[in-house]
């Protein structure tokens, strides 16, 4: 298969990543041969896996919203993925204009695209950083000067912490980002989970373990929920993906009691 131009020279075509087998669920188009294999063994195992990934979008959605209801005015997402439809600087800025989002990714895919589109828009910026480094990823989001850490950040953290294993404790990471913020900000993370649906959180694990070599770790609702220790969360708490306000039937791309995802959103106070 050629390059297509959207790939830098640095990505191995033939070894599937995260962020391109979430954009092949999603139906979308910055994804290769390998992430598209990779995304139907598991759909087999678990066929409503797109309202999965249609669901966590929707969370997302739900989550900018309310969080620039509440007055933030700057968006730092981390895993931010290939851009698709519905990104956060476009629902952000059709509430506020204004409103400063940085996306931050370890896929330079995603990094690429994102820039592309972001071109004309000088409230908007991307940058490659890794999670697991938060220190480095810290110093690279003050380099772009887009985010001012004097004043309320909302940190997304929407369906990443699930592809840090255990040793590289995710838990630290978010109170490493509790620490960079001032009361006022926001947390808002999306995680997979095995509480609800433990057979099939096993089956695709194993699948991304052993088709892609991708390490995606389902954790309890305990262990979701204490990634949230440090802040005040928002009503309702850490819930099924669906659960999290819902505003239409719309939202409700998974069946109650049957997501395959938790989310919540807390507050530094
Ligand atoms: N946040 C978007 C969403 O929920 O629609 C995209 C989620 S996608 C499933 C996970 C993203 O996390 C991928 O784009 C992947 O490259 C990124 N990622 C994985 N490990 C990361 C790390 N250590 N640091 C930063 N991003 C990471």
């Amino acid at each position: 298969m050629d390059r297509p131009a959207w790939a830098p020279e640095s990505v191995d075509m033939q070894q599937a990543s995260p962020a391109r087998m979430y954009d092949a669920l999603l139906g979308g188009s910055h994804n290769f041969e390998i992430d598209r294999k990779a995304a139907e063994a598991g759909k087999r195992l678990v066929p409503d896996l797109p309202r999965l990934a249609l669901s966590n979008r929707a969370f997302l959605r739900r989550a900018v919203r309310f969080l620039a209801d509440q007055g933030v005015r700057q968006f730092l997402d981390i895993g931010s993925g290939i851009p698709t439809v519905g990104n956060v600087h476009e629902v952000a800025q059709s509430v506020d204009p204004e409103i400063r989002v940085l996306y931050a990714d370890i896929d330079p895919v995603a990094v690429a695209h994102a820039r592309a589109i972001l071109v004309d828009n000088d409230k908007a910026a991307a940058i490659e950083a890794d999670l697991r480094k938060p220190d480095e990823l810290l110093a690279r989001v003050r380099g772009t000067g887009l985010i001012d850490f004097a004043q309320p950040v909302a940190v997304l953290l929407v369906a990443v912490l699930h592809l840090l294993s255990d040793e590289e404790r995710p838990v630290e990471k978010v109170s490493a980002l509790y620490g960079a913020v001032p009361a006022g900000s926001y947390v808002a993370i999306s995680h997979l989970t095995s509480e609800l649906r433990p057979e099939d959180a096993g089956k695709l694990g194993r699948n991304a373990a052993d088709v892609t070599r991708v390490g995606i770790h389902f954790r309890s609702k305990d262990g979701i929920s204490a990634m949230f220790d440090q802040w005040e969360l928002v009503e309702p708490g850490v819930v099924e993906l669906p659960a999290w306000r819902p505003e239409s039937e719309r939202d409700l791309y998974e069946t109650p009691g049957r997501s395959l995802g938790l989310a919540g959103v807390g507050r530094k106070v």
